[in-house]
């Protein structure tokens, strides 16, 4: 027997339309590429991405079409979130960080038909634009008149004059709530980059489950800023989750730098912001510097890499600020894991309560996960066992798009090539990336561990660790450091440091200091190319 409710397709038309009616007066803040400060509301993000729809049918393009966004964070770039996805195209983000070949690889793989981009990007577009073969129309994410007149791009057009003559009245298609709704390219850092495919449905449920008190916990009452940017992994799913609940949204534009991140929060009173650690490394740094406080901030969820124990600690000791530790990953929308804590919690320790928090945290309702051992078997959740995590649930990707590299599932499960511990309690903690880990003598040592020692040093502002063959033992890790501005620690200081803070065997067998450890298009360590860099180093006494 049926059930006798209203079946509805989940949109994401559905997210704009609601917040258009429900919070019409909610606040959209963006720094802009002019430098400005920029604001409107849900109802003017709501109208004009009804504008974008109309000028998209205008264009013939159809259902199903990818249109791509080379753009920072910003009301614009909502607009076409909604727009394009909205009237049935997917919207295709590109990672402006990524190399120019990569990003024509990537336009002409996923058969872009439009690129909508900041002005930043113009000289990139002036580069790569006549390599990509399926884009028929570039726009400029700009005023009429910012345009420049040379362009040397065919029939490029600024997107406010694209969408100026269109209609705000739009009728939002009804269909199946399986269709394509955005698509990411992972960062590939093995091979071609594969994109995840996400589908309405996913992207709805993603944004609901995500939005709860034990996740993300998001409310009208919130001002949200993502960091994270929109053009990676849907910024989190915070856009629609935003839209979901109401909330302001304050968007960073392309200024980054702590200054800037930290006079926005400031301003905005932002209540609630997402970033990836490497961000708030610089933001603490202002602070500490400037001697700032924060007066409204009161929660921040950081992921992408693991968050060293030292920065959760400056954030709830020193600035009364809560960390939400988190993982997931383009492959799962891409929330997995939150770290909230339970009621049993509320009485234990501040010590206690940050062994908790260390760990990436509990899955959130719609993902399942496990550990398992290398010939396939789980293994047991009691915070020891480790082995390769799997997930699966409505937003984990079912395969990538096109079919590239087959099907990416065993038995059902996706494996995130991560490795990691769950306890009793269901929280997960990630060891290592399964490529980083360390395998010495036999045993595993995990790079996270070795490097949040070295970043709870006082001179540390960065530290990656590395394995290095070693005839006896296989490989032996080694600690890549760059030093705070005007601080100083010799190599034999900080060996002394893990003394008493790891097993013996787990101590690094050297440190390299070194000025930048190279990022990733996401803001991650590249570990590849810290490798190529340390190709001709030899371990002390090898
Ligand atoms: P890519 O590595 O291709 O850039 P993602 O941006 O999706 O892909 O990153 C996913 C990976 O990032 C995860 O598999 C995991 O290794 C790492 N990661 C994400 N969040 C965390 C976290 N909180 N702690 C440790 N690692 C994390």
């Amino acid at each position: 027997m049926l059930g006798l409710m209203q079946s509805q397709q989940l949109l994401i038309s559905s997210l704009i339309e609601f917040a258009d009616r429900h919070h019409h007066e909610g606040e959209i803040v963006s720094r802009r590429v002019e430098g400005d400060i920029h604001r409107c509301t849900y109802r003017d993000v709501a109208r004009r991405s009804r504008k974008v729809a109309n000028a998209l049918d205008q264009m013939h393009l159809a259902f199903g079409d990818r249109i791509a966004t080379l753009a920072w964070n910003g009301y614009r770039h909502l607009e076409l979130y909604f727009g394009v996805s909205g009237s049935g195209r997917v919207l295709h983000t590109l990672n402006p960080r990524l190399h120019p070949d990569q990003i024509v690889w990537i336009a002409n793989h996923s058969e872009d038909q439009v690129l909508c981009f900041d002005m930043t990007f113009l000289p990139i577009i002036k580069a790569i634009h006549d390599k990509c073969t399926t884009i028929k129309h570039f726009v400029a994410l700009c005023d009429a008149d910012k345009l420049p007149a040379d362009s040397g791009i065919p029939g490029l057009q600024s997107y406010e004059a694209w969408i100026a003559p269109q209609s705000d009245r739009y009728e939002w298609p009804v269909f199946d709530e399986n269709s394509a709704s955005s698509m990411c390219y992972t960062s590939g850092t093995t091979g071609n980059p594969k994109a995840a495919l996400y589908s309405h449905r996913s992207t709805i449920l993603h944004a609901w489950a995500s939005a709860l008190p034990d996740a993300l916990n998001m409310s009208a009452r919130d001002s949200v800023l993502p960091v994270v940017p929109m053009f990676h992994v849907n910024a989190w799913g915070l856009p629609y989750s935003a839209a979901m609940t109401g909330a302001k949204m304050v968007f960073p534009g392309p200024a980054m730098d702590g200054k800037s991140i930290f006079d926005l929060i400031e301003s905005e009173k932002v209540t609630f912001a997402a970033g990836v650690p490497t961000v708030w490394q610089m933001m603490l740094g202002h602070m500490q510097q400037s001697d700032l406080r924060f007066t409204t901030l009161k929660r921040t969820v950081i992921g992408g890499s693991a968050c060293p124990p030292a920065m959760i600690a400056a954030f709830n000791d020193v600035y009364g600020v809560e960390v939400l530790h988190a993982w997931g990953m383009t492959e799962m929308s891409p929330l997995g894991t939150v770290c909230t804590l339970k009621n049993k919690h509320m009485t234990i320790s501040a010590d206690e309560k940050m062994t908790v928090r260390l760990k990436q945290g509990r899955a959130i309702y719609g993902v399942e996960m496990k550990i398992v051992d290398d010939s396939g078997a789980e293994l047991p959740w009691d915070g020891k066992a480790y082995g390769d995590l799997l997930v699966k649930g409505p937003w984990v990707i079912d395969q990538y798009f096109k079919g590239e590299g087959g099907s990416p599932l065993v038995d059902g499960w996706f494996p995130t090539g991560d490795v990691a511990t769950i306890d009793a309690d269901g929280y997960m903690q990630i060891t290592d990336r399964s490529k980083d880990v360390i395998k010495s003598g036999g045993e595993w040592i995990s790079s996270i561990d070795v490097e949040n020692i070295a970043m709870a040093h006082p001179a540390v502002a960065m530290a990656a660790c590395i394995g290095m063959k070693h005839p006896k033992w296989d490989e032996r890790p080694v600690v890549v450091v760059v030093k705070k501005p005007g601080a100083e620690v010799t190599r034999d200081e900080l060996l002394a440091f893990y003394e008493g803070r790891t097993a013996k065997w787990q101590i690094p067998d050297d440190v390299v200091f070194i000025d930048a450890i190279p990022l990733g298009g996401t803001g991650k360590m590249q570990k590849t190319k810290l490798r190529e860099t340390l190709r001709d180093y030899i371990l002390p006494g090898v």
